[in-house]
């Protein structure tokens, strides 16, 4: 939506009707918001890019000059946010650009709906089910030619199994208690305590108090790092962090690292670009500060749980050590990234469409359409955001520059407002240009809403 208003896009993409539908009543912070006491892996300029264009001066002149927030985000312009100041930046500037666009364009927001199912019509276009989240019984159907699915990314704690057979590891016992990151990071301190106060307070000496986390990177340490300042008062003595290969540091050249006593692989670990370590994958601010110190010392400063890395693939010990945490934990934690939220993608059949599945996310063409394990592309649909199917492709590498033995996806913010943003809407547009100025297609709404003028809709 940002991208497409600033490059002068809206309307071309709005002229036959848009349709925002979220599950939430307020729109733009997303996941994001709703981290507790967890600071950026990206500097504020990052966020406050976003709002940066000739064409946003009117939109956001008030939101510049006038919110504290704003200005709090300024003054740490060159450091990592709070993700919390981060997401009501993102949320305020998004309720603003929505109130300028709603007034301007054939541009409808429904809030609080909660979408079922999106069904591609091999005819072309699509249905979207959706219902109220107060009322799941009645739901409702709307059509639309193209399709942007912005839904997140996903984690089961059902992919710890998976994520342990991966690494030549039994699962763990079906009673431990089982977490994904989201979910602990999202909890404030007090409901952390409260979540593990049973455990902790059990009067049990033999065995240390043991959390287990899966996963080497920025959510894995994140979670981490809470665990450790917010239990450690509290009774847990260890952490144990099961990964699979080494964990990256961010550095700003190959002299910093080598100053660090971290071994880089010049080939491989380096951003042509910017010579830049671990550029894409690398971990930085708060987790790279508390990754290199339980590097070193096997502790984060001020916490009191010892913290074990296990590189669970490097040898049979370390596997067999890995295991034994396991065995041994009153908690396991997924941190191991997020899959695609993409499961509501049904045929006109309603049988769920299976798309092909990459690292991290959906594979899909520059534009972000997804091919389905046939090999088509689902024709009119573009995924987005967190689980997307944007990797750094030839292109991006060559402009921006990413390390080689970076192989995972890009989910900054920025780059969604930037690059990929760039890339949906031209897909978008593209897509449009097929599609006749007025096409008679029937929205079905439930009766209290009314689509103003909208014959068939791009919705995002
Ligand atoms: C610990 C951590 C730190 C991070 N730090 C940074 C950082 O510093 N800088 C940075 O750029 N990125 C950071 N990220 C990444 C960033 O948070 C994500 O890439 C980004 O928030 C993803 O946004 P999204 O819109 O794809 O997904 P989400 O924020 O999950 O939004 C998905 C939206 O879809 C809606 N939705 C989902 N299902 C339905 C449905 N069925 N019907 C209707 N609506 C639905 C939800 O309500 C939500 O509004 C961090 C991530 C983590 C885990």
């Amino acid at each position: 939506m940002f991208h497409a208003f600033k490059t002068g896009n809206l309307p071309e993409i709005a002229r036959n009707g848009l349709l925002i539908i979220d599950k939430r009543t307020e729109l733009g912070a997303g996941r994001l918001g709703e981290y507790v006491n967890v600071t950026g892996n990206t500097v504020g300029n990052t966020f406050l890019a976003c709002l940066e264009h000739a064409n946003f001066e009117e939109v956001f002149a008030d939101l510049r000059e006038n919110s504290p927030l704003h200005k709090r985000m300024v003054e740490v312009a060159d450091g990592p946010p709070s993700l919390t100041d981060a997401g009501a930046l993102l949320a305020l500037a998004t309720e603003q650009l929505l109130a300028y666009l709603t007034a301007r364009y054939d541009v409808t927001v429904l809030r609080g709906r909660e979408i079922d199912k999106i069904r591609y019509l091999d005819s072309g276009g699509f249905e979207i089910d959706y219902h109220d989240v107060s009322d799941p019984t009645e739901v409702c159907t709307v059509s639309s030619d193209t399709v942007v699915m912005n839904l997140g990314g996903q984690q089961h704690v059902s992919e710890i199994d998976e994520l342990c057979r991966g690494l030549r590891l039994p699962p763990p016992d079906e009673n431990l208690r089982s977490y994904v990151s989201d979910d602990l990071l999202s909890l404030t301190t007090p409901q952390l305590i409260d979540e593990f106060a049973r455990d902790l307070s059990q009067r049990e000496t033999r065995r240390p108090k043991r959390i287990t986390v899966i996963g080497g990177s920025h959510s894995a340490f994140t979670v981490v790092d809470r665990l450790a300042m917010e239990l450690g008062s509290e009774g847990l003595d260890e952490i144990a962090v099961i990964h699979r290969s080494q964990v990256r540091l961010f550095f700003e050249t190959v002299d910093e690292a080598h100053a660090n006593s971290y071994e880089v692989d010049e080939e491989n670990d380096v951003c042509p670009v910017t010579k830049r370590v671990n550029r894409a994958g690398g971990l930085r601010y708060r987790a790279f500060d508390i990754a290199r110190s339980i590097m070193a010392s096997g502790y984060i400063p001020g916490a009191k749980p010892r913290i074990e890395l296990i590189e669970a693939d490097s040898s049979d010990a370390a596997r067999s050590r890995a295991r034994e945490c396991l065995e041994e934990s009153i908690a396991v934690v997924h941190g191991a990234g997020y899959g695609p939220n993409m499961s509501i993608l049904v045929d006109r059949w309603d049988l769920p469409i299976s798309l092909q599945l990459g690292q991290g996310g959906v594979v899909s063409d520059r534009y972000g359409c997804p091919f389905d394990v046939n090999g088509n592309l689902v024709q009119g649909l573009f995924s987005f955001g967190l689980g997307s199917g944007f990797r750094p492709d030839e292109q991006i590498r060559r402009e921006t520059g990413f390390e080689a033995a970076f192989r995972g996806r890009i989910y900054g913010v920025w780059a969604f407002h930037h690059d990929f943003g760039g890339r949906v809407m031209n897909g978008v547009l593209e897509a449009l240009s097929t599609v006749p100025f007025e096409r008679d297609t029937d929205i079905v709404l439930d009766e209290n809403e009314v689509i103003p003028d909208t014959s068939s809709a791009s919705s995002l």
